[in-house]
């Protein structure tokens, strides 16, 4: 095809202005090639993820499926040859949501009707013939500390939607999320014998979304239960109608004593530099809702695939890049607490933490946590990155997981994507395959396998600490 001359000369003056921006770019451009060839023509993610959402399911800590997890994990990162295959034993906390949860509105003169609900990880039960109470709505603590002791005796109704103006929908969910973190806590305080809290998603419809939730020592234990947010647009309605509603609430969930489990790793180790680690990584756990397609199955396969990726090409990393399924980032955060005592006791010296856990939806670009110095090196990357849809750099967000390991000082990095659609499935029934899309998913591991790659080959400055920030 015969192409103008103008833009031809154009695209030759963007290429010589990327080629200066950075003198890598002629080592690293034909990498990422390689790399979207490679992924695209394999979707192995993909694959992986079937495997881990058909064969593992939910996979809560402690559970059934989270064991089977950790096991083919493992296998996956055997057969492709990763060194130093291993489990990183931990104790995790068990929580069970039990058989029972339900939820029935009595509207005076009319039959009761059925209400969406699931309870928040955490939570205690109600008593087994479940709790019947009046219903008092509001939208924040404050409004919370307002009502004196109107709450009292009552199911308080924490109805606060997350910010549909925000761009960032996680800045939305950051708004809203303190009314399932500590509602129980704010309500017991008031009185409360248990809350419902709307489901935190930009969506209306009835499905819940379950979440962890947290008590106070010294403050009473009460339930805590997602409604979604269809029913709590209906509710709202109705008490404002003024009607003198009643809700029973039942719930069948128990805590149960820690038990065992553990982190699990591999590595291409690196041939110039191995004492210096990259980690890649995401979480292995998932809410006992759907089957944790994004949250966080995704990460991990991305993790894997990122690093079979950069082993199938044959490319010898000079620092070592590690992949790390960590367990227990939903309910209790162990996994990453006990990956930074084992590096600590290993005396390992970690160049920088990469975690994938925003869904698998294309990827735009890195949240980057970490002093200037860093987020200037990494900038000077930003026309490599781009060639795999990813130069974008965010600040801060980097990833839950590995944030023991950042606070330490180690620069960390998140895989951001495109984030619509992510809290429409997220720890609910919908989070599931079928809402994966095989080539963005990808496009995650290839973007994970360039920085990772490109940190492990030109290292990143000193000057990280946390004070430096
Ligand atoms: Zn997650």
């Amino acid at each position: 095809m015969k192409l103008p001359l103008v833009p031809l000369l154009l695209a030759a003056a963007c290429l010589t202005a990327a080629a200066q921006e950075t003198d890598t770019s002629g080592v690293y451009a034909p990498v990422a090639g390689n790399l979207l060839r490679t992924g695209l023509g394999r979707l192995g993610a993909y694959r992986m993820l079937e495997e881990l959402t058909s064969r593992a399911g939910h996979r809560l800590s402690g559970s059934a499926g989270a064991d089977t997890a950790l096991v083919l994990a493992k296998a996956w990162m055997e057969e492709r040859g990763f060194s130093n295959v291993h489990f990183e034993h931990i104790m995790v906390p068990r929580w069970e949501r039990g058989k029972t949860e339900k939820a029935r509105l009595e509207i005076p003169g009319k039959r009761s009707v059925p209400l969406s609900v699931c309870a928040l990880g955490g939570s205690v039960a109600t008593p087994s013939g479940g709790l019947n109470a009046g219903v008092i709505e509001v939208k924040s603590f404050g409004e919370l500390e307002s009502l004196g002791s109107a709450a009292a005796g009552k199911i308080l109704f924490f109805n606060r939607p997350m910010d549909p103006t925000l761009l960032n929908t996680f800045e939305a969910y950051s708004g809203a999320v303190d009314q399932r973190s500590r509602g129980a806590i704010q309500g017991a305080k008031a009185g409360a014998l248990a809350v419902l809290v709307r489901s935190m998603t930009l969506v209306i419809d009835a499905v819940p979304h379950t979440g962890a939730m947290g008590y106070q020592d010294g403050v009473k234990k009460i339930p805590a239960a997602a409604l979604s947010t269809k029913d709590a647009e209906m509710l709202s309605a109705l008490l404002h109608r003024g009607l003198l509603l009643r809700v029973r609430l039942t719930l069948s969930c128990r805590t149960l004593p820690d038990v065992p489990s553990a982190n699990v790793m591999g590595e291409i180790t690196g041939t110039l530099n191995p004492g210096e680690v990259i980690v890649i990584g995401g979480h292995l756990d998932a809410w006992d809702k759907g089957t944790g397609a994004h949250d966080d199955g995704s990460g991990c396969v991305q993790a894997v695939e990122a690093l079979d990726l950069i082993r199938t090409l044959g490319l010898k990393p000079a620092r070592t890049i590690r992949a790390v399924m960590f367990m227990n980032e939903e309910n209790g955060l162990r996994g990453g607490r006990g990956y930074v005592t084992d590096a600590l006791r290993h005396g390992e010296r970690h160049t920088a933490m990469i975690e994938s856990d925003a869904g698998g939806f294309a990827p735009r670009g890195f949240s980057v946590d970490a002093g200037n110095p860093v987020r200037a090196a990494v900038g000077q990357w930003k026309s490599i990155l781009e060639l795999v849809n990813a130069g974008r750099l965010f600040s801060g967000g980097s990833g839950v997981d590995i944030s023991p390991m950042v606070a330490t000082g180690v620069p960390g990095f998140g895989v951001a994507p495109e984030n619509h659609r992510y809290f429409d499935y997220h720890h609910s029934d919908k989070d599931r395959i079928d809402k994966v899309n095989p080539r963005e998913l990808e496009m995650g591991a290839i973007a994970e396998a360039l920085l990772a790659y490109m940190i492990a080959q030109e290292g990143l400055p000193a000057g990280t600490a946390p004070s430096s920030r």
